[in-house]
C-alpha cells in the first residue's frame, strides 16, 4: 500500500475532483480509502429516543485508492513517488526503513 491513514490526497474524480484532504479510513481489503470533507453524502439518524430530534449527518463515501493521488506538502502538487530505504543505527541495531518521496522535489513524504 503506497498510502497510509493521515496523508494528504487529491481526489481524481467524482464533484469533489481536484480537492484535497486527509485520509481518515484505509480499507486494505477493498482498496479504498475514506477522505476528510470529500465525496460526502448526507445520512439521516433516526432519533434514539422518543421526543429527540434527527439529524443529518455528512460522512465521507469511500473511493479506490486509483482515484486519489497522494500530495507532496512541498510542491503542493500531486507526488510521483520514488523510494528509498534509509539506513540508522541505534545501539548496535541496524534499522532500514523504506522511506517514500517526491520524484520531483526530493522531499519525503
Ligand atoms: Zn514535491
Amino acid at each position: 500500500m503506497k498510502i497510509h491513514k493521515g496523508d494528504t490526497v487529491q481526489l481524481m474524480v467524482g464533484k469533489d475532483k481536484g480537492k484535497t484532504g486527509k485520509i481518515l479510513r484505509l480499507m486494505e481489503k477493498d482498496m479504498a480509502v475514506a477522505v476528510e470533507g470529500l465525496n460526502l453524502y448526507k445520512k439521516h439518524v433516526r432519533p434514539k429516543r422518543q421526543g429527540e430530534k434527527g439529524e443529518t449527518i455528512h460522512i465521507a463515501r469511500p473511493v479506490s485508492i486509483s482515484n486519489v493521488m497522494l500530495m507532496c506538502m512541498s510542491c503542493k502538487r500531486p507526488a510521483r513517488l520514488g523510494y528509498r530505504i534509509e539506513e540508522s543505527e541505534t545501539g548496535g541495531q541496524k534499522d532500514r526503513t523504506k522511506r517514500r518521496y517526491c520524484k520531483r522535489c526530493q522531499h519525503i513524504i
